[in-house]
């Protein structure tokens, strides 16, 4: 399944064995499978034509495809290869066997910082690896986060992701919780997008909630963002709120670079072989 050869295979359903669901997105359902002829366990993630093409998305699953087919890191999901019938997308996915961030930490409201500082550790490593690859990912959030068998960040979603340099204008769907400054006024943007939206999933990790998140209405999270209106609660460690204060910051170019967070005192101290390649 992991070879070389799985780029050349034509895959089809009779090649798996299909067991219970993992869970439902947006569009279509997850279903734990295992490829007959290795054994090998998968997701396999089943999408209906129907849908992509009413929601008008079958560009950004090409381009989710073309992109996380061809990313090898450990804190990124694999995508070993995808095929389709008539009326289905299948994508065969590296199954993260612990699941969702996003249940995790609604369980327990809040991450305590070692915990915290290890996945925006790990975020980090990907992020580095992607930004590398001339990927932005734009859209990290914890919804799109989910975990390995030894409790590792695995980035799982990259339907809003681009290569850079990207076009200026993106239609904005859904929360405007994790987009930076330069996205919700329509500027024109680059890879730093994902600095602040780093430092915004380290909030939410550290808080439960994301620092701009006002439920009386959207444009109030609009001005919150454009003005970094960032509060913190006493709780917060100096260090942790020094980084978060370095990453959400309303100049892209001002931002802590990456390989700077991992050189920060607070990502230090609970991972001490952070700076590690
Ligand atoms: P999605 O359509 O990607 O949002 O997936 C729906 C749900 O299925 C997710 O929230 C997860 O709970 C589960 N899921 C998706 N992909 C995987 C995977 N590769 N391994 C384990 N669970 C997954």
């Amino acid at each position: 399944m992991a070879s070389s050869r799985a780029d050349e295979h034509r895959w089809s359903l009779s090649d798996f064995d299909v067991g219970r669901p993992l869970g439902k997105g947006k569009f279509g359902r997850v279903y734990l499978a295992r490829e007959r002829k290795s054994n090998y366990v998968v997701a396999l993630k089943i999408l209906f034509k129907s849908e992509l093409v009413q929601a008008k998305v079958e560009k950004q699953l090409r381009r989710e495809i073309e992109i996380q087919s061809h990313l090898r890191h450990p804190n990124i999901l694999r995508l070993y290869g995808y095929f389709y019938d008539a009326k289905r997308v299948y994508l065969i996915l590296e199954y993260a066997i612990k699941g969702e961030i996003y249940k995790q930490l609604r369980k327990c409201e809040r991450f305590p910082e070692p915990r915290a500082a290890q996945y925006i550790c790990q975020m980090t490593h990907a992020l580095i690896y992607l930004h590398r690859k001339h990927v932005i990912h734009r859209d990290i959030k914890p919804e799109n986060l989910l975990l390995g068998m030894k409790g590792e960040l695995k980035i799982a979603d990259f339907g809003w992701s681009v290569h850079a340099p990207n076009a200026r204008r993106t239609t904005l769907c859904g929360t405007l919780d994790y987009l930076p400054p330069e996205m919700v006024e329509g500027r024109d943007h680059n890879e730093k997008v994902d600095l602040w939206s780093l430092g915004i999933l380290c909030y939410e990790f550290l808080v439960g909630v994301p620092p701009f998140e006002d439920p009386s209405s959207y444009r109030a999270t609009y001005k919150r963002i454009a003005r970094v209106d960032l509060q913190f609660p006493d709780y917060l460690s100096a260090d942790a709120r020094d980084l978060i204060s370095r990453l959400l910051i309303y100049t892209p170019e001002d931002r802590l670079p990456l390989s700077q967070v991992l050189q920060h005192p607070w990502i230090q101290r609970h991972n001490p072989d952070a700076a590690a390649p």
